[in-house]
């Protein structure tokens, strides 16, 4: 009899996974707009303070402060300056009708807003009475305030969403080096399986992993290509990873990795490369397969490999496998360091008498009270209950959770870039 294979834990596996990969090097420079989503390759400084000078916040007057303690006083308004315009040093007994984002002029030490102000006539001068003793520095954005000359504003391996490119831009960053686009290609076995379009011959299931994972992908930000669902066969499966190991980063399978299953994942991946078959103690998605298929056959040249990932066939395990290990995996080959998601304590508002014996992932939802509801059907095949869920509880193996016990939860956004 077989003995069976000690399980690996969940911190094992990543662990694993995360010193095997390799980041790639291959970087290109594209325009600040054009580089949204990307990764960044390269660290990014500012040459200026921003902002570049000191100005005003507010509509109203730049005065001295000091003119302005009574609370009344009547300053002449010597000039007008507008946002993007340069003032004349401001005299004293003064005051300058400004405009947000105007340079504050010289001499000026606070602006007062144009509320507090009333303007009038005398003869051919403006007055403004200032009803209101203005701190010095009042309504003032200070040079530098947000970032100094010289600063790192952006670090390598980090995700440009809108913001970041919206600061490199502040900055006048016009072009951002960026990480080459992951090339990954994806195929599916198992002869059950067909496309949304066909009509579903008895025993047949549709494919949805192939939805699953190619939008999962396309939220990282990879080059995909599929090579679809693959025949059964030795022949078929050692071809398609022969291909797809020229000219891609990662292989990632759907189906087929279960123990004792009759398959050609497994001879197929060790005749192109070499493979680990993992058990790991996770719910769902216990098998994993890990390895590498050789590019030039067996030309021994080191790292001339496309890393595989074999992931379990039923969807949600599919799903929450790549969630917990394909995802940091993608995103260390793309040199992110940080690869763990953000985990929550949140209270649970259900009871889950017994905890199982591996560490489970638990589809949960965020209700209006700041709890969590559970999926009533936890089954690996739902996939209903990532579409209802907000997220997923980690949930340590054996433990019971209890009405009121707070979890560790881990949200679907957090897991899509
Ligand atoms: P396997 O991992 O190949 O043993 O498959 C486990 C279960 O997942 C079986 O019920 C399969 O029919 C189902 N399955 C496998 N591949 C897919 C797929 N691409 N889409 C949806 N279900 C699948
Ligand atoms: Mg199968």
């Amino acid at each position: 009899m077989n003995e069976p294979k000690p399980l690996l834990s969940v911190a094992e596996a990543l662990a694993f996974l995360l010193s095997s990969a390799r980041k790639i090097t291959v970087t290109q420079t594209l325009s600040t707009l054009e580089a949204n989503g990307r990764i960044l390759a390269v660290a990014q400084s500012s040459q200026l303070d921003v902002p570049p000078v000191d100005n005003t916040s507010m509509d109203g007057y730049a005065v001295r402060a000091a003119d302005c303690v009574s609370g009344a006083a009547v300053l002449r308004v010597s000039q007008r300056i507008p946002a993007g315009h340069v003032g004349q040093p401001l005299e004293a007994g003064c005051a300058a009708r400004i405009f947000t984002g105007a340079m504050i002029p010289q001499g000026a030490d606070a602006v007062v807003m144009q509320e507090v102000c009333v303007a009038s006539k005398e003869g051919a001068d403006d007055l403004v009475t200032v009803k209101h003793a203005p701190q010095s520095g009042e309504w003032i954005r200070r040079a530098g305030e947000d970032i100094r000359a010289g600063s790192e504003i952006l670090h390598a391996g980090q995700r440009l969403r809108a913001q970041e490119i919206g600061l490199a831009a502040s900055v006048g960053l016009a072009t951002l080096p960026v990480v080459r686009k992951l090339r990954v290609a994806v195929f599916f076995t198992g002869d059950e399986l067909a496309m949304p379009g066909d009509v579903l011959k008895p025993g047949a299931i549709y494919n949805s992993n192939k939805f699953t994972l190619r939008g999962l992908l396309e939220n990282l930000g990879c080059d995909i290509t599929d090579y679809g669902i693959v025949p059964d066969t030795l022949a078929a499966t050692r071809d398609t990873l022969r291909r797809a190991a020229a000219e891609h980063d990662l292989i990632i399978t759907s189906g087929g990795v279960s123990v004792g299953e009759e398959d050609h994942i497994k001879p197929a991946v060790e005749a192109e490369g070499h493979l680990n078959m993992w058990q790991i103690a996770v719910k769902p998605g216990k098998p994993l397969a890990f390895g590498e298929v050789y590019r030039a056959e067996k030309s021994g040249k080191e790292n001339d490999t496309a890393f595989f990932l074999g992931l379990p066939g039923n969807p949600v395990s599919s799903f929450v496998t790549f969630l917990l290990f394909v995802r940091p995996f993608i995103l260390r080959l793309q040199g992110v360091q940080d690869v763990a998601p953000r985990a929550y304590a949140m209270r649970a508002d259900f009871n889950l008498p017994k905890g199982d014996r591996r560490n489970e992932f638990l589809r949960a939802k965020i209700n209006t009270e700041g709890g969590l509801d559970l999926f009533p059907n936890q089954s690996s095949g739902v996939l209903t209950s990532t579409v209802w869920g907000d997220g997923l509880i980690d949930n340590p193996p054996g433990r019971a959770i209890a009405q009121g016990d707070i979890v560790r939860f881990i949200s679907f956004s957090d897991l899509m870039h």
